[in-house]
């Protein structure tokens, strides 16, 4: 087993999960109605090694929405399906250094990078775009799926219209973006701001995330199944830009701390990868002022203090 003595790891895992429960720092979105719902009480962490064995504690079975979540995955689907050549003609690699919905170009004017709305909302455009719009939902879905293994991924519609209602500062991105030809000829504007909307509103369990962490961090297989779902060069693309950009404003102090690439989202979800051991993926909704949930930023900067995992360690 790549974690030998995982009892052991486990009990740490508890213990950090305990020390942070006692975090009451940082407020719940508020930006939809939905999120503002979330308890900020709710606080979970689930782990799969690469190897598939799990560990949970906390409130692991509940569905969240993955929000910008979503990006690093869409990413990674549109690098396997087109490969870096095509998506990086629409969309850069740096951190931008400002706020992830900012109506800002990079480098030859595309989009920083895929992990900013910008960037995703250029990335959506690109995945199965001859086909409709169900069948781009369906495709995404299908892969969400074996991503975790088969375990849930839903879809939470009160969330998806709720991002469409409250939508003009996204749609004045859009605009934005499509008068700087930053998309592909031909796109219908409308459409993929619903498939954006949709794709932040995919619902995951912990454990569901835990495992769609573990596929980054065994190459794109997935540990449960044994099925390659991502081609390795586009899984290493991947984790490259979570390391530089997936922590919104704090990305480059996360890279610092932590070591690893790691993707947050506002309903408080945080997906870490370990590469070659593990997949972690923790929910608590409290968020700091860069958007990042407060117990899901402590628990990976512990969990460096206790394991040599930050990238850096052993040198
Ligand atoms: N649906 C959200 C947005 O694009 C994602 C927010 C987030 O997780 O950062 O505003």
């Amino acid at each position: 087993f790549v974690i030998p003595e995982f009892s052991k790891f486990c009990s740490v895992i508890d213990d950090i999960y305990w020390m942070c429960r006692t975090n009451t720092n940082g407020r719940v979105a508020s930006y939809i109605p939905q999120l503002s719902r979330y308890s900020a009480d709710i606080w979970g962490v689930a782990l799969c090694t690469i190897d598939g064995q799990r560990h949970r504690i906390g409130d692991t079975k509940m569905p969240f929405s993955v929000q910008s979540c979503t990006k690093p995955i869409n990413y990674a689907l549109a690098l396997n399906e087109l490969g870096h050549d095509v998506v990086h003609e629409y969309v850069g690699y740096e951190p931008s250094g400002s706020s992830f919905n900012n109506i800002k170009l990079g480098h030859k004017r595309k989009p920083h990078n895929p992990m900013n709305n910008a960037g995703a909302l250029v990335v959506s455009s690109l995945i199965k775009s001859g086909l409709k719009l169900s069948d781009r939902f369906d495709h995404v879905h299908n892969q969400y799926t074996k991503l975790t293994g088969g375990e849930y991924v839903g879809f939470n519609n009160a969330i998806f219209l709720s991002e469409r209602e409250i939508s003009d500062h996204k749609f004045a991105l859009g605009y934005y973006l499509k008068d700087n030809k930053c998309f592909p000829d031909g796109l219908n504007l409308h459409e993929i701001m619903d498939f954006y909307f949709q794709l932040c509103s995919i619902e995951l369990t912990l454990e569901a995330g835990s495992v769609i962490a573990a596929t980054l961090a065994n190459g794109g297989y997935c540990p449960i199944t044994g099925e390659q779902v991502l081609d390795a060069t586009s899984v290493r693309n991947t984790l490259a830009v979570m390391h530089s950009c997936g922590m919104y404003q704090y990305s480059g102090e996360f890279a610092f701390r932590v070591g690893l690439p790691a993707k947050s989202g506002a309903s408080g979800v945080v997906l870490l990868v370990v590469p070659n051991v593990c997949g972690i993926a923790t929910w608590s909704p409290p968020l700091d002022s860069c958007s990042n949930s407060v117990r899901g930023v402590q628990f990976c900067e512990e969990l460096v203090q206790l394991f040599n995992f930050h990238h850096y360690d052993n040198l």
